[in-house]
């Protein structure tokens, strides 16, 4: 069973320990230092330049996994990337395998299609390897916590994520990471702003 571990990352908290065996597979041989790094980006401002500045964060883990297992996960951090080329990538990914979706159900049009047709093709190699990169990568840094100095990693195997939990007890107690309730959340009254002003917005023009 896989398992979602939240880890505080903020000041004062000391770098992780990782436990001494292969993620994937458990074996203690041959244990090569393994890379997976998470990113977020925090705001983007014109500058002076005319250009636009971003400023981000990224979170790089290095783990020990066996060399087979090291080279799968690293190949499958590429495709769950969501740096700015992930993050454009993935929703066109998603629209191709819609379309692909969509031509299933009228098989007809797709003598029309012609070259438009690599889309869906695109959209469905490109899910398959999304599809993929989950299934093996034992050790996957999702997300940053929009709200607080924490991350979320999912671990494949409960095992491997409890001797992580024991190795970073400070990390992961449940005080410094458990998740605010709803109505605490920043992000959520944030959209919820958003929203408001853009009702009230509509209404003025509206008029
Ligand atoms: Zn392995």
């Amino acid at each position: 069973m896989s398992e979602l571990v939240r880890v505080a990352i903020g000041p004062g908290t000391t770098a992780l320990v990782w436990p001494k065996c292969c993620p994937t597979c458990g074996t203690k041989a041959t244990l090569v230092e393994t890379q997976r790094r998470l990113g977020r980006v925090k705001s983007i401002r014109p500058n002076l330049l005319g250009g636009l500045t971003m400023k981000s964060d990224v979170l790089h883990l290095s783990f020990p996994a066996c060399s087979k297992h090291s080279r799968e996960i690293r190949r499958a951090g590429l495709v769950l990337d969501n740096g700015p080329i992930g993050r454009f990538l993935r929703p066109l990914i998603y629209l191709g395998a819609l379309t692909a979706l969509g031509l299933l159900f009228h098989p007809t049009r797709v003598r029309d299609l012609g070259i438009i047709l690599l889309f869906p093709v695109a959209g469905i190699c490109g899910l398959a390897a999304i599809i993929w990169a989950r299934l093996v990568s034992s050790v996957w840094p999702k997300r940053f916590d929009p709200d607080m100095d924490v991350v979320e990693i999912q671990f494949q195997h409960a095992a491997y994520a409890g001797a992580f939990r024991r190795l970073n007890a400070a990390a992961t107690k449940d005080e410094l990471t458990r998740a605010p309730p709803w109505y605490l959340r920043a992000s959520i009254w944030k959209v919820a702003l958003l929203v408001i002003l853009f009702v009230l917005i509509g209404r003025l023009v509206g008029r």
